[in-house]
């Protein structure tokens, strides 16, 4: 009799993403001419520029000839690449960051999911509620987060309200734990900490021995200021930070997959008998150990970004998302509905109206607009009354679907005068 691991019958059956797909599917079986626009699933639609693609060739013809081909690679990535993140993410930010300290992977869904191998059991964890589904998932299959509460979320997880009454900031936490998951910019909310909001957070991690494990996946859309793009820019979050990058969404890396954890020498656990322990190392043995390295051509790709050039093009894609969000964020509020985000991230935050919940809202949407959603609440219980749209479509439907939204606002009007 094989015994399973009973924390995954603790997960709920269907995920978020495809209770969606499942009432989308229905919906167009029943309207098949319904020009349906999706701006759910957070996934990009520009095609990768053009310094990418002539890094991607290089790989592939390296790949065709004895002299150049390259089989398994460093588990921790090629030093061409870590090199240049060091120097371009890092330094010039004045952050110094030895290339031993960066791991290269096939992406930040899988590090942020698998951190949790190098940390006991008994870890208390807190996340921002609403949260990306991920870091509590994997929590709940590691057996860390206890049983799900009726109300939703987890009974040992402490959950970190943001919504629009703390503006989306989340108050430190009362419960001690030993884990705090932050994403900045966020997703869902597409809301920021500026550089005061996080030094609390890392002061706090600080002085109770506390671990913040920092995604930043949507850094290259930060257009304020003061909004930091590593939280090592704050003074020392060396000493308390694991971060989490991608080039997912900076480059449209989606389908090619590609992403990198700093882990730094600094940072120290403790074992059963208080004895310190690098995370440093036990991350170098969990990666060397499950993890074979990511594609050398996929990696070639991502060096071309770190090129004038190549950042011009990166630059150029997300000012297209951007664009599209404040296009969102402008039309929505005409609409008359209240949003939030869409500044510094490609996600813009509704309050649904009054008395309708995140679902009624989807249905909603999808029904007299024919535009797909996410709903608030599958976020996360403080995600109830919000919904979120993405920016990552095409220019051309994004208008559209702002001219559908504000002729919903407009019949609404009407109706209730
Ligand atoms: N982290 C956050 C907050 C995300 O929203 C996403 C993707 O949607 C990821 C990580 C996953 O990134 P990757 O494609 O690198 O696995």
């Amino acid at each position: 009799m094989i015994r399973v691991n009973d924390n995954f019958l603790k997960l709920p059956a269907s995920y978020l993403f495809s209770e969606i797909a499942r009432k989308v599917e229905e919906f167009k079986k029943a309207n098949p001419e319904a020009p349906v626009i999706r701006m759910g699933i957070g996934d990009v639609t520009r095609p990768i520029c053009q310094a990418a693609i002539a890094g991607l060739r290089r790989g592939v013809d390296d790949e065709a000839k004895e002299q150049t081909f390259h089989g398994y690679g460093p588990e921790q990535g090629y030093q061409f690449l870590r090199e240049k993140i060091a120097e371009i993410d890092y330094r010039n930010r004045g952050i110094e960051m030895d290339i031993d300290e960066i791991f290269i992977s096939d992406g930040a869904k899988s590090d942020t999911g698998n951190i949790g191998d190098i940390f006991s059991r008994d870890c208390k964890v807190a996340v921002t509620d609403p949260v990306y589904p991920v870091y509590v998932d994997t929590n709940v299959m590691a057996g860390r987060a206890g049983d799900a509460l009726p109300g939703g979320g987890w009974s040992n997880i402490e959950y970190l309200p943001c919504t629009a009454e703390n503006r989306f900031v989340p108050s430190l936490p009362q419960g001690n734990p030993d884990l705090i998951y932050l994403c900045y910019p966020n997703n869902p909310t597409g809301t920021t900490l500026n550089r005061q909001q996080l030094g609390e957070w890392v002061k706090y991690a600080r002085e109770h021995g506390a671990l913040i494990l920092f995604d930043s996946a949507y850094e290259a859309y930060i257009s304020e200021e003061d909004v930091p793009h590593s939280i090592y820019e704050i003074e020392g979050a060396k000493e308390c930070a694991i971060e989490f990058r991608s080039f997912s969404k900076t480059a449209g890396f989606t389908g090619l997959r590609l992403g990198y954890t700093v882990v730094p020498k600094t940072l120290k656990g403790f074992d059963e008998n208080g004895k310190e322990v690098s995370l440093n190392s036990l991350w170098l043995r969990r990666q060397t150990t499950k993890f074979n390295g990511a594609s050398y051509v996929v990696q070639r790709g991502a060096e071309a970004l770190y090129t004038d050039e190549g950042r011009r093009q990166i630059d150029k894609t997300v000012a297209y998302y951007m664009r599209n969000a404040a296009l969102l964020r402008e039309g929505l509020q005409e609409a008359g509905l209240e949003v939030f985000g869409g500044v510094n991230a490609p996600y813009i935050w509704i309050k649904t109206p009054e008395g309708v919940t995140s679902w009624e809202f989807f249905d909603k949407l999808l029904n007299e607009c024919n535009i797909v959603g996410t709903p608030g609440v599958g976020f996360g219980p403080s995600g109830e009354g919000y919904f979120r749209l993405t920016a990552f479509g095409r220019f051309e439907d994004t208008l559209e679907a702002v001219s559908r939204l504000k002729s919903l606002a407009t019949r609404t009007t009407k109706k209730t005068n």
